[in-house]
């Protein structure tokens, strides 16, 4: 058998620490490695695929479509890229649709929509705030976009029009708010930059100050979206509406795809203005047809409320138990540990060797982020196989 971890050292670009196993099939939220062995996956590709591994409904509509028609380019209609659009709109509170490949590609377009929009509507105003901890992509403008000094510094000098302010702090966005702001882009709950939960008022203090100045509220929900916190997308949980929505990890449960939505009144991109070679293409589109129509027809939000609050409270049990746990947090499947010092790696690795995937979240904290399809026997095992880990962490 090939060394496939030698292998990557030799030929792959050394841009990632990887957890040691290379993975080779999955099913629902199990995984298996080059080794026959078993995992219960509680990463899913990043908070991506929602339906688990490999789910019928998606890989029966991948492969009809790879069959039938693979791409044309957007010169072309396309039915499944309509087709998606349709259902997104009829399902949010924004009305058009541009389908692209990746998160950082849909906040791209989000911050061309919001310059556009300041370049007709506000007197040429392009700055967008966002805030510290938040993380948005990794092209230049989505590096500077992102509130993480650690990403900006090896790129230094970044595109200019970004203004990273702290995070859930009204008067933070207030004061930093000019009349060359366009926008303000938050995630509703932060995904990498710690799973923080905002304060109850925060976002429709944000919403209320953006509707005051004649700004736009883009809310970057690639890691939210597609019922990840148990609702279709967060800004329901949270009683607001964005005038741009942002999509990807969950949208196609595995397939590359994402989303840029906006309400009538921020639609201001003109022919020529935007555009992908791939966005929109037959089969991802499809994929997230399947994925969209699937989470809406079986409730796989009311899913997530229900395990989301089963897998907190059995946290909090944990959390009672060992000492060096300080925090669990989370709202839905996207929850966070942490703990008092920087065991972070060392229970990922633990875990792994008991056969649960977990994210190190940050050197003294990890994520779980199941797919949306586990039920309360995932949990009890994902908790049995935590606590067996807690209970060997040397204190
Ligand atoms: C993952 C993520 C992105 C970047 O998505 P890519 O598909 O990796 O480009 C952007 N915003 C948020 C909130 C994310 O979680």
């Amino acid at each position: 058998m090939n060394n496939w971890q030698e292998l990557e050292s030799k030929y792959y670009m050394q841009t990632i620490v990887r957890v040691p196993v290379t993975l080779v099939k999955g099913k629902g939220a199990l995984v298996w490695d080059d080794k026959g062995k078993e995992y219960l996956d509680f990463v899913c590709g990043l908070a991506v695929n929602c339906l688990g591994h490999c789910h019928h409904v998606v890989a029966d509509a991948v492969a009809e479509q790879a069959n039938t028609l693979i791409q044309t380019s957007n010169w072309y209609y396309t039915v499944p890229q309509i087709r998606l659009a349709e259902l997104l709109v009829k399902n949010s509170c924004l009305d058009r649709v541009f389908i692209c490949n990746s998160g950082l590609e849909a906040n791209e377009g989000a911050v061309k929509l919001a310059r556009r929009y300041g370049s007709l509507k506000l007197n040429g105003a392009y700055e967008v705030i966002t805030t510290m901890g938040s993380f948005h992509g990794r092209s230049l403008a989505m590096t500077a976009a992102s509130g993480q000094p650690k990403m900006h510094e090896p790129y230094v000098p970044l595109p200019v029009g970004f203004v990273n302010v702290a995070n859930n702090d009204i008067e933070a966005v207030r004061s930093a708010t000019t009349d060359k702001t366009c926008a303000v882009m938050l995630e509703p709950v932060q995904g990498e930059g710690g799973v923080n939960i905002p304060g109850d008022n925060y976002l429709k203090e944000v919403r209320q100050w953006c509707d005051r100045r004649g700004i736009l509220l883009i809310l970057d929900e690639v890691q939210t979206g597609i019922c990840r916190l148990g609702a279709l997308f967060g800004y329901e949980l949270y009683g607001i509406e964005p005038d741009i929505l942002t999509l990807a990890k969950g949208l196609g449960s595995g397939i590359p795809v994402g989303a840029l939505l906006a309400k009538e009144r921020a639609s201001v991109f003109i022919a020529g203005d935007h555009n992908s070679t791939f966005g929109g293409n037959p089969v991802t589109s499809t994929a997230a047809y399947a994925t969209l129509k699937y989470v809406i027809d079986n409730d796989i939000a009311g899913n997530v409320s229900k395990v989301g609050r089963y897998l907190m409270d059995e946290l909090k049990r944990l959390k009672d138990k060992y000492s060096f746990i300080t925090d669990v947090r989370g709202r839905g499947l996207l929850v966070a540990i942490e703990f008092n010092s920087d065991i972070g790696q060392s229970v990922l690795m633990d875990c792994l060797s008991k056969g649960l995937l977990v994210n190190k979240l940050k050197p003294d904290a990890i994520r779980l982020i199941p797919p949306l399809i586990i039920g309360n026997n995932e949990v009890d095992r994902a908790i049995g196989i935590l606590d067996e880990a807690f209970s060997g962490v040397v204190k």
